[in-house]
């Protein structure tokens, strides 16, 4: 067993009230590919999606003016219905459960912390499992833009059904950053897992984040306030709370 795994476990036994920060890197072990690594959305040649940026695809503008592009696109590239958790989500699941875990503050849209079981999770970038109508507000269930088979969806009352994610040039929902925030400012630890650190303004949330022990869990190096206890381990989340959950005699 390698020290930073024990070292993990020593920290996560001394707190009380801790908070997971996660991003795309989380979900890579499930089969989900990054938007921005080497293989990821951001450089799958498509001939049909080509002639885009893929922010653009992402965009408001896109599914206000280019619909069918924008539903073309959500279709293929954003459906992770099938997708199962693996022993990050699952080992995350389990912390809540022992009562050590006060939240999941996740940029994934895909809802895996959620299959795996976890309960307090802030989806600061919305959920791609959760549809509604832009006219009237009605809810729609999670199939429902995935098996349409209009080119965009529409509600009964005639408006366009989107998915409840944040596309760019859209603010992030409030509801989700009020408890990302109140769960990060009562944390004693916090651990950051699988993110570049790089999107904003979600980056900038870990500043709410006072406690005394940070631990980051990432392939590559982010640039990181250390605090009075800091551990950096430079692997993947999913084989790092795998063998912690050895150690700690934790089914997943
Ligand atoms: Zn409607």
């Amino acid at each position: 067993m390698q020290d930073e795994i024990k070292q993990l476990d020593q920290f996560i036994k001394d707190s009380q009230r801790i908070v997971f920060f996660g991003g795309a890197g989380v979900s890579t072990e499930s089969g989900i590919p990054d938007f921005r690594s080497k293989d990821g959305l951001y450089n799958q040649h498509d001939v049909r999606f080509d002639m885009y940026q893929p922010e653009y695809l992402l965009s408001h503008s896109c599914l206000v003016n280019e619909p069918k592009v924008y539903y073309e696109f959500h279709r293929q590239k954003m459906d992770t219905r099938s997708i199962e958790p693996n022993n990050a989500h699952k080992y995350l699941a389990k912390l809540e459960e022992s009562g050590k875990l006060l939240g999941i503050v996740t940029q994934n849209i895909d809802g895996l912390h959620q299959k795996a079981g976890s309960q307090a999770v802030y989806e600061i970038h919305g959920s791609a499992l959760r549809n509604y109508c832009m006219s009237c507000g009605r809810e729609y269930p999670e199939d429902y833009i995935f098996e349409s088979e209009e080119p965009i969806p529409k509600c009964s009352c005639g408006g366009i059904i989107r998915p409840d994610i944040t596309l760019y040039e859209e603010s992030l929902p409030d509801d989700q950053v009020s408890g990302a925030i109140h769960a990060l400012a009562k944390a004693d630890m916090l651990i950051i897992g699988g993110t570049s650190l790089t999107v904003y303004p979600a980056a900038s949330f870990i500043n709410y984040f006072k406690g005394n022990t940070v631990v980051v869990i990432n392939e590559s190096e982010i640039g990181v306030k250390p605090a009075k206890n800091t551990l950096v381990i430079k692997r993947k989340i999913g084989e790092v709370f795998t063998e912690l959950a050895k150690l700690q005699n934790i089914e997943l």
